[in-house]
């Protein structure tokens, strides 16, 4: 009894196990497939000055529809790239695509002060990553103080130094640089020493328990203290209610990003929203 219910287990087992090997080939399968040809997209979420409520800026977020799954999260395929080398690929399609899209949205007339794009580790560890940013822009004819790369704490760890030095040529060339999901990652105030910073943005995860627990709420106005003595911008991102919105702004925040205000959307969306805010005189 105990015997065949221990082999069945085991047999179960592996086979769950092998299937899993076998999704995951497969999805990166269809991953490699939508970047060759036109499998992924681009959203824009708009950030919002509190005090105007103005739109200030925007974060680039890539999105992929599978041709049978539906959409994936980010959170799902940006880790499988890493994980099966199409990183760098990847993150080259983003930065073109959005320049691309940008130079479009001002070619027709609008102004939106500021792009936010996200860089993986991999990107920022790839052999001359700061010309290839520098010379996609120029192609576009894009200014760099237009454009902040979005850089999180856990992408420092490995090769602390080459990181940074690339950081740095990227405030050189004159974009500003984030450090995402801040308050998630490890050593936060060390590296707050050490990073050529303009922009802290303040994790969801606080944000989201910082109306119902004290102890949420003391730690993003510490952060919200930490970036004004520092200097830098502030961004609360995953602001989704009123009461989030009204305590920020309590606390001294300028900026948020959240579904309170709005949610990613695509090229044409935006357009549209910032024609018609850009009419109202916001
Ligand atoms: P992130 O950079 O921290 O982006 C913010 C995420 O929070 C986005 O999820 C956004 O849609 C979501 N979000 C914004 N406001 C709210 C809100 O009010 N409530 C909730 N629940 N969520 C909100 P998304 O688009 O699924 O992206 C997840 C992560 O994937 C990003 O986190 C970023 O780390 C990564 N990612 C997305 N696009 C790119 C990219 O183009 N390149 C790289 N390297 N990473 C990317
Ligand atoms: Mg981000
Ligand atoms: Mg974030
Ligand atoms: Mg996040």
């Amino acid at each position: 009894e105990a015997k065949s219910a221990g082999r069945n287990t085991f047999c179960f087992y592996n086979h769950s196990m092998s299937n899993q090997a076998r999704d995951r080939l497969a999805l990166e399968q269809a991953l490699r497939e939508a970047l060759a040809g036109d499998g992924l997209s681009l959203h824009f979420q708009p950030k919002v000055t509190l005090a105007t409520q103005a739109i200030c800026g925007a974060e680039v977020l890539v999105r992929w529809s599978h041709p049978v799954l539906g959409p994936i999260s980010p959170a799902i395929f940006i880790p499988l790239a890493e994980r099966s080398g199409l990183m760098v690929e990847l993150g080259a399609w983003v930065v073109n695509e959005a320049c691309r899209q940008v130079s479009e949205l001002l070619q027709a007339g609008i102004t939106l002060p500021s792009v936010a794009i996200n860089l993986s580790v991999q990107e920022l560890e790839r052999l001359g990553v700061a010309e290839f940013l520098a010379d996609t822009l120029e192609r576009y004819g894009l200014q760099p103080s237009m454009f902040e790369f979005e850089v999180t704490e856990t992408s420092l760890i490995h090769r602390e130094k080459v990181v940074i030095d690339v950081l740095q040529r990227l405030r050189e060339q004159g974009f500003g640089v984030a450090l995402d999901d801040f308050g998630t990652g490890y050593s936060s105030l060390s590296y707050l020493r050490k990073l050529p910073l303009s922009t802290l943005k303040i994790d969801r995860s606080f944000v989201v328990d910082m109306t119902e627990d004290e102890v949420s709420a003391s730690i993003v106005q510490t952060i919200i203290s930490l970036a004004e003595n520092l200097n830098l911008h502030l961004v609360a991102e995953g602001v989704e209610t009123i009461e989030q919105r009204d305590r920020l702004m309590e606390m001294g925040c300028d900026t948020v990003q959240g579904y309170l205000y709005y949610r990613p959307m695509d090229l044409q969306e935006l357009i549209c929203l910032l024609s018609s805010s850009n009419a109202s005189g916001q």
